[in-house]
């Protein structure tokens, strides 16, 4: 159980860097990560200065911190083929046969086309750092436009009156609204106390707003500990990203990016933080094209429930049929 949380939090060293969200905070990001792995080496703090360097930080680096923990059987190939055989040739008929007909009957409007045919995939979009009454009402105008749904992943000082519209906004589509924490902060040093405070604080006003509790944690800059893993009582959500918080990268490699690593089942990590146009202009790309593909746009909680799973507390997700603690 050590070793694992161990090779966990080597994961999450190297992913706090992949999905670090405000360019402004993002350089203390790594920093603070209890369990001294030396992971933080695997990852440089993202200079995405070439052309692909971005694709290096958004994936393959998860693979490098796996290599810290070396004694650690669960990563072999025979580990991962054998389980992952369970699960990813079952997509559209999941073993709890009984659970996922009737979640996905009940959350995904019956249409002309059938729900569960082989050719549907499903994916998550998802939406850090909001909310404000200007790019996330943009992001939620490119919904409108490909009528598909998302989540928003809310921080909760940025929640006043006026951006408060734009949540309930996103929520009367059908978009679901999710917890960011109050103050974007590395919270893998916080006490109980303090790591209660920052969920809670999101989500008694986003129920103010929705009348709906917040359903997915997605801690600031992926920095997790065990204490944060104890004391919030919601699934952790990473997710599949694009730099999309670097100014440099632009719209069109965010969503070369995206489309890249993009596969059934996973949690696409965008951000609309003020300002961020480039992201909502790939939007414009990354949306189109992976309808184009036969991906439906499902929640969070949706993506869960179509799947047939329930998730388990202990994992960070990317990809909701995941076998391993971050990915
Ligand atoms: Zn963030």
């Amino acid at each position: 159980m050590k070793k694992t949380l161990n090779k966990f939090i080597a994961a999450l060293t190297a992913a706090v860097m992949i999905t670090g969200c405000s360019a402004n905070t993002e350089s203390s990001a790594g920093a603070d990560i209890s369990a001294g792995s030396g992971a933080e080496q695997t990852v440089s703090s993202g200079d995405v200065s070439s052309e692909d360097g971005a694709d290096d930080l958004s994936s393959a680096s998860l693979e490098e911190a796996d290599p810290v923990d070396t004694d650690t059987p669960d990563n072999s190939e025979s580990t991962e083929s054998t389980e992952s055989a369970d699960i990813e040739p079952d997509t559209d008929t999941p073993n709890s046969t009984e659970a996922s007909q009737t979640s996905a009957s009940e959350t995904v409007p019956a249409t002309e086309e059938t729900e569960m045919s082989e050719n549907v995939k499903y994916i998550a979009l998802t939406f850090d750092d909001g909310p404000n009454t200007t790019t996330t009402n943009e992001v939620i105008d490119k919904l409108e436009k490909y009528d598909i749904v998302a989540s928003f992943f809310l921080v909760g000082n940025n929640i006043n009156e006026e951006s408060a519209k734009a949540v309930k906004r996103a929520y009367d589509m059908g978009c679901e609204i999710n917890n960011h924490s109050r103050t974007h902060s590395n919270m893998s040093g916080f006490t109980p106390e303090e790591i209660k405070e920052e969920y809670d604080f999101v989500d008694e006003k986003v129920f103010e707003i929705t009348g709906e509790h917040t359903k997915f944690f997605r801690p600031p800059y992926i920095s997790v500990s065990e204490v944060m893993l104890d004391n919030i009582d919601v699934p952790f959500i990473a997710g599949i990203g694009a730099n999309d918080w670097e100014d440099k990268v632009t719209a069109e490699h965010r969503a070369r990016l995206i489309l890249r690593q993009a596969k059934d089942g996973d949690i696409i990590l965008l951000h609309d933080a003020e300002g961020n146009s480039q992201t909502v202009e790939a939007l414009d790309t990354i949306i189109p094209e992976l309808q184009s593909q036969g991906y439906k746009f499902v929640t969070v909680s949706e993506l869960f429930k179509i799947k047939g799973i329930g998730p388990d507390m202990e994992k960070i997700y990317t990809n909701v049929m995941q076998q391993y603690m971050y990915n």
